[in-house]
């Protein structure tokens, strides 16, 4: 069981405030998904509390099982269990998928996985993902399709095996058939089904699902919904909220914070 608390947290790029205190918890379990029109700040939490040395966190706080994140390095928060699916993931010239992988988890369990165990968890997740086995020889995001970068992203989700994991915009860019590929992933992962029923074990994990449309939230039904206006959550629901945001859009938040 495990819990990722922010407290009122503000964060500035530059002497700019972009984050303008936020709340909110996490836990185990749990699937949040994070709303909100394009630059109200959402990225921005991500690289926060992933510890993107570009923004500072002016004041707050963000606890993952009573510890302080913001106190770690960005390795030791990804050691604490902290994932973060880039919106933008960056190219790694030179270090193939396989290798990208295996370190990975290296970095995060502080000790190589054994080859074979690593070589079996490697060729089910990309079955799973229906990724082709040539794609591990590949250096990692080199001339990927912006739907090759998801699954691999969803691919390192579910070798990492995290406590809690940020997806930011995991859908976007994604046509029908790769995002539903997608969010099975996520789905498989959470240990759900579709609707939000238990399949298998699950790696209970506390997802926190940040994205601009609504579609992505039909196949991975999240708990909550938190709507992200100008920097704060402006409003929070369940399920419903994605619907009503998908009939009537951001227009009534952007008002309310312009
Ligand atoms: P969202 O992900 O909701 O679209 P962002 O967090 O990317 O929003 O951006 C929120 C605001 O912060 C925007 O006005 C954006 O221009 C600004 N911003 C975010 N990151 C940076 C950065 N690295 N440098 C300068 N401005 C930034
Ligand atoms: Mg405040
Ligand atoms: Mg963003």
């Amino acid at each position: 069981m495990s819990t990722l608390e922010i407290r009122d947290l503000h964060v500035a790029v530059g002497d700019k405030e972009i984050l303008r205190g936020v709340d909110l918890t996490v836990r185990s379990g749990e699937t949040h998904a994070i709303m909100g029109p394009n630059g109200s700040g959402k990225s921005t939490l991500a690289y926060a509390i992933a510890g993107h040395p570009k923004y500072t966190i002016t004041s707050g706080s963000v606890l993952l099982d009573g510890e302080d994140l913001l106190d770690m390095k960005v390795d030791e928060r990804a050691r604490a269990g902290l994932f973060l699916a880039m919106q933008y993931p960056v190219e790694v010239p030179g270090v193939t998928v396989s290798n990208f992988l295996r370190s990975a988890i290296t970095a995060v369990r502080g000790e190589a996985p054994k080859l074979r165990e690593f070589a079996k968890d490697l060729k089910n997740g990309m079955d799973a993902l229906s990724i082709d086995p040539a794609f591990a020889q590949r250096n990692t995001n080199e001339g990927f399709s912006g739907g090759e970068k998801k699954r691999h992203e969803i691919l390192q989700l579910e070798l990492l095996k995290p406590k809690i994991a940020i997806l930011d915009e995991t859908d976007s860019g994604l046509d029908v058939d790769a995002l539903r590929v997608v969010s099975e992933g996520i789905n498989r992962f959470r240990g759900l089904d579709g609707s939000g029923e238990k399949i298998g074990s699950g790696a209970d994990t506390g997802v926190l699902l940040i994205t601009h449309y609504t579609r992505i939230l039909r196949y991975v039904k999240p708990d909550f919904v938190h709507v992200f206006a100008g920097g704060r959550i402006v409003e929070e629901g369940g399920p419903e909220l994605a619907e009503k945001l998908e009939d009537e859009g951001y227009e009534a938040y952007t008002k309310a914070t312009a």
